[in-house]
C-alpha cells in the first residue's frame, strides 16, 4: 500500500507540529474532554478564515446538522443543496427532517448555478435556508447566490469541507454565508484524522453550538437536559494534530496548486480535455485535480489504466438528485451536473506526490491518446 499514489492522503508536517500538541495534551493528561488544543484550534481557525467564533466538532456532518439547528432549519422546512456533492452535504437535512431541493452547477464554476437556485425560489418561496457548496476546492460564485439569498431573507450554510485555504475574491471561502463548514476528514486538505470546524460571525449561536455538542447540559450539578443534545465535540487530542496541520496549510495549497498546473500544462491541450474551471476572481486550493473529457477516451479508461499502476483516480460526485436514496426529492436545473458525472475524472492529488509521480500519472494517460 505505501507506494499507491493516492487521490489525497494525511500529510503531516515535517517538522513534527502535530506530535508536538499531541504530547502536550499527553503531558497535561487533557486526552479528554476538550482542553487548550481544542480552544487554541478553535482561536487559530477562526483567525485565520477571518470568522469571529469557530465551534470544534467530530465531523464536518456533524458541524453541517448543527449549521442547520442553527440556522433554524425544522421538520418540514425546506433546503436548497447543491446537488453535485458528496453525501454528507445532504444527509444533515435529512437528519432534521426537512426536505432538500437540490439545484444544479454551472459550467463556469461547477458549483451552485445562481440561475437555478434564482427558479428555485420562484417555485419554492417558503425555503428555510440554502446549502451551497465549493467542491474540489473551487468557489462557488458567492456575490451571486448572496445577493440572492440576502433579498429572499434565507439563512446561507456553505459547505467549505473541500475549500480551506481557497478565496473568492480575496475572502476565505466559508466566510460568506451565516454558518461556515469544514472538514478535516483524512482526504482533506488538512487532516485531524476525523473532525470538523463550524465558523460563524455569530458568536452566540457558535457558543449555542458548543452546548448542543456536549449533549445539551443545563448548567445545573445535576444533570437537567431542556433540549436534545448531541455527542458532536472534537477530542483535545485530535485538535492537537488540528493545531499542527493548520501551521502548513498554504504549503499545502501551494503544492496542490503546483499539482494542478502540472497537469493543466501536460494534459490541456489532448483532444477533448478541459481542466476545471478557473475564475479570474477564485483563488481555489485545488483540493483534488479533476477534468472533463468530451473526446473518444472516456474517464473509465484513464481511471482503470491508473489502477494498474497502483495510482488512485475517481469519477466526478455523481449528483444527489441521481442518488437511490435521494431521487425521490425535486432537483432545479438542467443535466449540467449529470454531465459532470459522467465525464469527469478527479486525478491523484496527493500533495506527497513527486515530480517522478506526477510524471508517471501523465505518461500513462497521454499513452491513451
Ligand atoms: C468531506 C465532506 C463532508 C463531510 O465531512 P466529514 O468531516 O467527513 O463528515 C461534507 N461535504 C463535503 C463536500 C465533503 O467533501
Amino acid at each position: 500500500m505505501t507506494d499507491r499514489i493516492f487521490l489525497s492522503s494525511p500529510h503531516m508536517s515535517d517538522e513534527g507540529y502535530e506530535m508536538q500538541y499531541v504530547q502536550e495534551a499527553f503531558d497535561t493528561n487533557w486526552i479528554a474532554p476538550l482542553g487548550q488544543n481544542v480552544n487554541g484550534f478553535e482561536q487559530e481557525l477562526a483567525e485565520k478564515v477571518g470568522s469571529k467564533a469557530a465551534a470544534a466538532l467530530s465531523s464536518g456532518t456533524g458541524a453541517l446538522h448543527l449549521a442547520l439547528r442553527a440556522a433554524g432549519v425544522d421538520e418540514g422546512d425546506i433546503v436548497f443543496c447543491s446537488t453535485l456533492t458528496f453525501s454528507a452535504t445532504a444527509n444533515p437535512i435529512i437528519y432534521q427532517n426537512a426536505t432538500p431541493v437540490f439545484i444544479d452547477s454551472d459550467h463556469e464554476t461547477w458549483n451552485m448555478c445562481s440561475k437555478a437556485l434564482e427558479e428555485a425560489f420562484g417555485k419554492y418561496p417558503n425555503v428555510r435556508a440554502v446549502i451551497v457548496v465549493h467542491l474540489y476546492g473551487l468557489s462557488a460564485d458567492m456575490d451571486k447566490i448572496m445577493n440572492l439569498c440576502n433579498k429572499h431573507g434565507v439563512a446561507v450554510i456553505e459547505d467549505a469541507a473541500e475549500s480551506l485555504g481557497t478565496y473568492y475574491k480575496g475572502v476565505q471561502t466559508g466566510t460568506f454565508g451565516d454558518y461556515g463548514v469544514f472538514s478535516f476528514n483524512g482526504n482533506k486538505i488538512i487532516t485531524t484524522s476525523g473532525g470538523g470546524m463550524l465558523v460563524s460571525d455569530n458568536k452566540e449561536r457558535i457558543a449555542k453550538t458548543r452546548f448542543w455538542a456536549t449533549q445539551s447540559r443545563d448548567s445545573a450539578r445535576h444533570y437537567q437536559h431542556s433540549e436534545l443534545g448531541f455527542n458532536y465535540r472534537m477530542s483535545n487530542v485530535v485538535a492537537g494534530i488540528g493545531r499542527g496541520q493548520l501551521k502548513v496549510l498554504d504549503q499545502r495549497v501551494e503544492k496542490k496548486r503546483y499539482i494542478y498546473q502540472f497537469y493543466k500544462r501536460e494534459l490541456e491541450h489532448l483532444d477533448g480535455v478541459e481542466m476545471m474551471p478557473t475564475n479570474e476572481w477564485d483563488e481555489p486550493n485545488y483540493w483534488l485535480s479533476s477534468m472533463t473529457l468530451k473526446g473518444n477516451v472516456r474517464p473509465i479508461e484513464i481511471m482503470e489504466a491508473l489502477e494498474k499502476e497502483n495510482i488512485e483516480a475517481r469519477p466526478i460526485w455523481k449528483p444527489m438528485h441521481k442518488q437511490p436514496y435521494f431521487e425521490k426529492y425535486n432537483f432545479v436545473g438542467t443535466d449540467v451536473s449529470e454531465q459532470l458525472f459522467e465525464n469527469g475524472v478527479c486525478l491523484p492529488s496527493d500533495t506527497k506526490m513527486t515530480d517522478q509521480d506526477l510524471e508517471k500519472v501523465v505518461k500513462i494517460i497521454k499513452n491513451l491518446w
